[in-house]
C-alpha cells in the first residue's frame, strides 16, 4: 500500500476506535511520525490529510523544518536543555518534558521569543532505567513548580510510551493508569493560562486504538503508515 492508502486507513481505524468507546473522533489527533523518513515520504502523508508531524530527535526536526511544511512540528522525544532554543519558534507542542530545569530552559526561550510553549510531562511508569520520563509520583510536584514559575509555558498533560510488549493487550493496563493521572491532575487547582489540561499523548502503530479505548487524545503513529525504519 502507499503512505497515502496507509495514512487513510489509520486515520479510518482512529476514528473507528473513538466511536466503539462512546468518543468522539475528532477528540481524538493522529499524529504522523516521520523519524528516518524521507521529504518525498511526508509530502505524501501531507497530501493525504496530514496536518501534524512528530519528531524525536532536535537535528532531524531542523532538517525537514525548511523543506517540509505540515500544519504543525511536535517534538516528541528526549530533549536535552542546550538544544532548546534551535526549536522554540518551530514546534507547537513538547511532549516530553521531564524535569524543571528542561521546563525552565522552555520558558527562558519562549520568553524570549514572545510566546507561550504547550508542553506535556512525560512519565515513566515502569520506571524503566533506558526510558526518559518521570515516576508517577513526581508529576503533582513538577505541574505546580512549572505553574509556579514559568509563566510562559503552558501545561496541556500527560505523554507516556509504555514498555515494549508482545502483545498490544499488554499496553492497556499502563494506558490505563496514566489516564488515571491525567484525570487526577486535571482536578487540580491551577490557573488556566498556565496548565490547560486537555491532552493525552499515548498509542503508536503497534497498540493506538488500545489507547484511544483507554483515552487517549493524540496518537503518534509511524511505520504503520511510512512502513519500517531503516536504522543503518
Ligand atoms: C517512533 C516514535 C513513535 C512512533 O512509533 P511507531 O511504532 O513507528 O508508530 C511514537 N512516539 C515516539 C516518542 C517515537 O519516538
Amino acid at each position: 500500500m502507499s503512505i497515502r492508502d496507509n495514512y487513510l486507513e489509520i486515520l479510518k481505524r482512529k476514528d473507528a476506535a473513538a466511536k466503539r468507546s462512546g468518543r468522539n473522533p475528532e477528540d481524538v489527533m493522529l499524529m504522523a511520525v516521520t523519524k528516518k523518513h524521507e521529504p518525498d515520504e511526508l509530502r505524501e502523508a501531507i497530501d493525504a490529510g496530514a496536518t501534524d508531524f512528530g519528531e524525536n530527535k532536535v537535528q532531524e526536526l531542523l532538517s525537514k523544518y525548511d523543506e517540509i511544511h505540515p500544519e504543525r512540528w511536535h517534538l516528541i522525544g528526549h530533549l536535552q536543555t542546550n538544544k532548546v532554543r534551535q526549536i522554540i519558534d518551530k514546534v507547537t507542542m513538547i511532549h516530553s518534558v521531564d524535569s524543571l530545569k528542561l521546563a525552565r530552559e522552555i520558558n527562558k526561550r519562549a520568553s524570549a521569543a514572545g510566546i507561550v510553549m504547550d508542553v506535556l510531562i512525560e512519565i515513566n511508569l515502569a520506571e524503566e532505567e533506558s526510558k526518559t520520563g518521570i515516576s508517577k509520583g513526581e508529576v503533582q510536584e513538577l505541574i505546580e513548580a512549572i505553574v509556579s514559575e514559568c509563566e510562559s509555558v503552558r501545561v496541556r498533560g500527560i505523554m507516556c510510551i509504555p514498555p515494549r510488549a508482545d502483545a498490544p493487550e499488554d499496553s492497556r493496563k499502563y494506558f490505563r493508569e496514566t489516564k488515571g493521572i491525567f484525570e487526577e491532575i486535571k482536578e487540580l487547582d491551577l490557573p488556566k493560562e498556565r496548565a490547560d489540561i486537555d491532552t493525552l499523548s499515548m498509542g503508536m502503530s503497534a497498540d493506538f486504538e488500545i489507547a484511544i479505548e483507554e483515552g487517549s487524545t493524540i496518537v503518534r503513529v509511524g511505520s504503520s503508515i511510512f512502513g519500517q525504519r531503516d536504522y543503518r
